[in-house]
């Protein structure tokens, strides 16, 4: 694990020529205009922490957390400064021995055991259909009895029904290819992509089957490890992503495919945390290079001549899809060819998601996504799309929050109702 290395993280600063390009991608830097909060201001902090320079560690850890590590700032960066990737090493560094609240406790242990991530979905699934639901939006009961943090957490649930997890109620774990197959994906189930958007997973392996796959959907999969590693939790990220290099590292497939953007920047990231392990490292390299984003894929396997979705659509990437993985002209192509695209203003800008930055940093979350918000209304898209469930999450709560009224809908139902659309009029 490259933790709060000195060496690399002089190296770093000394990369960076100050010239400010990352300025104007930095959403803490657009909110506050500080250089605390800028990309190069904070290499220069955790390079200075590393060199024993500053007095009080916490100020280093209050700058890594106050980070969305959206990494806009390392796509636009000309000589490679990677202060997104430094903010994670300094959660992990700094983190270390450090008691964490209970919460973030429990929620971290949930994600290790996914039969867990199962019974929240049923709870959520009962929740929503008994009507307690719509009682506490109604009368607003958590915030009236001092739980506002709760309310909002409650609020990003999304306005449409949450199906059953697909892990337990998904009836196959292979299916069949249509037509003569091409060979085998391996689904990977995403934590909460299965615990909340489930329809949307669902869909992807319905487009990757229609399209001549077999897929494989193991129910071996564990979390891909982005939520503790992401709150400096190294250990709990090792475990996680061992159990998954041992399982996926060996298995007998042609691609691993994935619908959530967070899981596919650690499973390709795998290789960066163990290149120098003698096991983990190669089945770190087999693991990144078998793995793609569900875009990635039908952009590559093109889809039917006539697929089409009779509405006007605008997609939002996720900062884990375009800056960490450089997955960023594949849906563009994608949703240009089957629907009727309307490219979004900033769309490489992060949502104000990021992980459980709209928890813990609640106001300035909110500023970011209502700006959101406002680029979407221009663009008259009646459908948004993303491919990641963080960002699922925030933007439904953005639509019901601030406008306009658009549906937010995972790229692969987008995908799948054109080629269901395709097909029917190809039957008439
Ligand atoms: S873009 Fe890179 S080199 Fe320029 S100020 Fe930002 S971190 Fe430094
Ligand atoms: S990762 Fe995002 S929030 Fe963090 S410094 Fe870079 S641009 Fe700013």
């Amino acid at each position: 694990m490259e933790k709060l290395d000195i060496e690399k993280l002089v190296a770093d600063a000394e990369q960076c020529v100050r010239c400010g390009l990352c300025l104007s991608v930095c959403p803490t830097y657009r909110d506050y205009q500080t250089e605390i909060q800028s990309p190069r201001g904070r290499v220069l902090l955790y390079a200075d922490h590393a060199q024993g320079l500053v007095d009080d560690p916490l100020k280093v850890l209050e700058a890594a957390f106050d980070c969305l590590e959206c990494r806009a700032c390392q796509t636009v960066c000309p000589n490679g400064v990677k202060p997104g990737e430094a903010a994670v090493d300094a959660k992990v560094t700094l983190q270390e021995g450090r008691p964490k609240s209970f919460a973030v406790r429990a929620a971290l242990t949930i994600f290790h055991y996914p039969i867990l991530i199962d019974m929240a979905n049923l709870a959520l699934v009962a929740y929503q259909r008994s009507g307690l639901q719509w009682l506490l939006r109604k009368t607003r009961l958590l915030e009236k009895v001092g739980l506002g943090k709760l309310q909002f957490a409650e609020s990003l649930l999304p306005g449409r029904r949450i199906k059953p997890a697909m892990r337990l109620f998904y009836p196959r774990r292979v299916e069949p290819p249509r037509g003569e197959p091409k060979g085998t994906v391996a689904f990977f189930l995403g934590c909460v992509m299965n615990l909340v958007f489930s329809e949307s997973s669902t869909a992807a392996v319905e487009v990757i089957r229609r399209s001549g796959w077999r897929v494989v959907i193991p129910r071996e999969t564990t979390c891909c490890g982005a939520p503790h590693i992401e709150e400096g939790d190294w250990y709990g990220y090792e475990k996680l992503a061992k159990k998954n290099l041992d399982y996926y590292g060996r298995l007998e497939v042609d691609y691993i495919l994935t619908d959530c953007a967070a899981c596919g920047a650690e499973l390709k990231g795998y290789v960066k945390h163990f290149a120098d392990d003698p096991v983990y490292g190669s089945l770190a390299e087999r693991v990144a290079a078998k793995t793609r984003m569900f875009s990635e894929f039908v952009d590559a396997e093109g889809l039917p001549g006539s697929a089409r979705f009779p509405f006007a659509t605008t997609h939002q990437h996720a900062c884990h899809a375009c800056h960490a993985q450089g997955v960023k002209e594949q849906p563009d192509r994608v949703l240009s060819f089957a629907t009727d695209y309307h490219p979004l203003e900033g769309n490489t800008d992060c949502c104000g998601s990021a992980g459980v930055y709209n928890l813990t940093h609640t106001e300035e979350s909110m500023r970011i996504l209502q700006r959101k918000m406002e680029n979407v209304a221009k663009t008259g898209a009646e459908v948004l799309t993303v491919e990641n469930p963080g960002c699922l999450l925030q933007l439904d709560l953005g639509a019901r929050r601030y406008g306009p009224p658009v549906r937010v809908r995972h790229i692969a139902e987008v995908v799948l109702e054109a080629m269901e659309r395709a097909e029917t009029e190809s039957a008439d």
